[in-house]
């Protein structure tokens, strides 16, 4: 594609929700140009390297975000091909069906999504193809119906952590084997390290590059412009028609017009790019552009027992939902545990900075380390919003009752296992890896920018893909509800925009919009 030539369709960011619509729309013929502020992951040392990624934090951003006091903060947010999944710890769960219907929790009720878990399920067979996910149907009580069984079986235990499967199922909990999109051999054919928060250069990783921009860009019609910035949209003031985007790339602004146009830059500088679009920004009737900003409650836990020997390379194996749709005793949901990749000594001392490695080697063999999440639940003055070139980051935790309870019941699970030292670490602002909710879908215009297949109520042809679409956090990661709901929208622009607006001009009569996308 030249760069004269308008496109069909400019996607802006190639994470999660850019690069799986780019994937799905490849297949209708639509020239596609994708604007990616970063470049490709080269394949270097560092990539698996502790020390470096996490002591010397190698991969992270030089920018800073602001909290609403107006203090700067470095933000765990990467920039590259694939976005935020080449660091992903692949971990690719649906929401469960009672997340979309809303739920009562310890300090508040969240919303009805648009649509039903019925609505993503499709999607979400579709996404757990694409991603090639391993998990094991069954073993989970708050699993939701799949029409189809996971593409390859669940990835094994180590032996160290198939003993703590045990001893927790002993004490009375149910872990459950996570469902991941990682293909081991590869994986440790490279390198014998974990894959959570470690990057990808395309080594057994199931992430978005991999999986969908690099299939997507190998059709002629599809192209990636890296290092471009996207700035802000530029739409016509009287039909609301977005004429183009203006970019930066090299020290140089550009502008692009095209057809169509779907944002998925992630939820904060999807917002930020809406929010710079225009005195109240673009899609903003409702206001509601960079609001009910969420990011779930979270805390690293590390369980030591001092006769256990971890000996585990990965260990990012397995999952407990006993307290996820309530806390076990009739109360409301508490939320969801799952192993954090191998937690070692090198990790460690990027927190404990003051500790000698050898002393957190001590414990660190005798441990072994979850991820505790809880709901973060939307509300309006949490949020993203824009102060001069400034993007300030207000975000408004909640539902901490839910987390402190998951925390508290979880310990005595883990002291009844025979771990008798628990140590927890909460993760702040500084990490909004599971940002969410900032652009969401709904079906009233007042409430919401985006209708629910994704299209913004006032521009007919903008549309978001990235996690800024979803209503709730849930408890669950969200890179695979995202893809799901990207490859919905894809279908929809396929069947219902495409073969009205563009298909005359890019030739899809012959290859067929409705036919291409991804069914099951
Ligand atoms: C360490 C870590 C571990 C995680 N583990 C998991 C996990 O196990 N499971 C899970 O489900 N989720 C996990 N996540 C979260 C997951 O990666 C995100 O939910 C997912 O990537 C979100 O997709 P997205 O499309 O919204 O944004 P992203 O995937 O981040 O994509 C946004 C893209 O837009 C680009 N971009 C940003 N601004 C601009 C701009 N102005 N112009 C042009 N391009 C721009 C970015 O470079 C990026 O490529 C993890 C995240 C991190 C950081």
């Amino acid at each position: 594609m030249s760069r004269e030539s308008a496109p069909d369709i400019i996607i802006i960011g190639s994470g999660m929700g850019g690069a799986t619509a780019a994937h799905a729309l490849a297949r209708t013929g639509a020239r596609i140009l994708i604007l990616e502020k970063g470049y490709q992951l080269p394949d270097i040392p560092e990539n698996r390297d502790a020390r470096a990624i996490f002591q010397r934090g190698h991969f992270r951003p030089k920018e800073f975000w602001y909290d609403a006091a107006g203090r700067p903060f470095s933000p765990g947010n990467y920039y590259n091909h694939g976005g935020n999944s080449k660091f992903y710890g692949a971990v690719l769960l649906r929401y469960r069906a009672e997340d979309f219907a809303g739920l009562s929790h310890a300090d508040g009720d969240t919303p009805d999504w648009p649509i039903r878990y019925r609505d993503l399920a499709p999607w979400y067979d579709a996404a757990e193809r694409l991603y090639q996910v391993r998990g094991a149907l069954g073993e989970d009580a708050t699993e939701p119906h799949h029409d189809h069984p996971y593409p390859h079986p669940a990835i094994p235990d180590e032996p160290a952590i198939a003993q703590v499967r045990a001893r927790l199922a002993g004490a009375g909990l149910h872990p459950f084997s996570l469902p991941l999109g990682i293909d081991l051999d590869r994986w440790l054919g490279k390198a014998a390290t974990p894959w959570d928060a470690f990057p990808d250069a395309r080594t057994g990783k199931m992430d978005a590059e991999t999986c969908a921009l690099l299939p997507a860009l190998a059709s002629p019609s599809v192209a990636i412009e890296s290092g471009a910035e996207v700035r802000r949209l530029i739409a016509d003031p009287g039909s609301g028609v977005i004429d183009a985007v203006e970019y930066e790339q090299g020290g140089t602004l550009h502008r692009r017009t095209a057809g169509l146009f779907l944002l998925g830059a992630g939820a904060v500088r999807s917002a930020a790019i809406l929010l710079a679009s225009g005195d109240r920004g673009l899609a903003n009737r409702s206001d509601a552009v960079g609001r009910h900003f969420m990011n779930h409650n979270a805390s690293a836990v590390l369980a030591a027992d001092p006769r256990f020997r971890n000996d585990a390379v990965y260990q990012k194996t397995f999952g407990i939902n006993d307290f996820y749709l309530s806390d076990g005793r009739g109360g409301p949901p508490l939320g969801n545990i799952q192993l954090l990749g191998r937690v070692s000594a090198p990790i460690l001392k990027a927190t404990l900075r003051r500790v000698p490695e050898v002393a957190l080697h001590q414990l660190s063999r005798r441990a072994v380390d979850f991820y505790a999440m809880s709901e973060g639940l939307p509300d309006w003055n949490s949020r993203v919003r824009l102060d001069g070139g400034r993007i300030v980051l207000d975000w408004r935790r909640s539902n901490m009752t839910a987390h402190a309870g998951l925390l508290r019941r979880f310990r005595g699970f883990l002291h009844a296992a025979g771990f008798p030292i628990v140590l927890r670490h909460l993760f702040d602002r500084k990490v909004p890896s599971h940002q969410c909710g900032t652009i969401r879908l709904g079906d009233n215009p007042a409430k919401a920018p985006l209708d629910p297949f994704g299209r913004a109520f006032d521009h007919p042809n903008l549309f978001v893909v990235d996690a800024s679409t979803l209503v709730t956090s849930a408890a669950v990661n969200p890179a695979l509800t995202v893809a799901a709901l990207s490859l919905r929208t894809a279908d929809h622009i396929g069947r219902d925009v495409l073969g009205v607006t563009l298909l005359a001009r890019s030739g899809l009569a012959e290859t067929g919009a409705a036919e291409g996308l991804p069914h099951v």
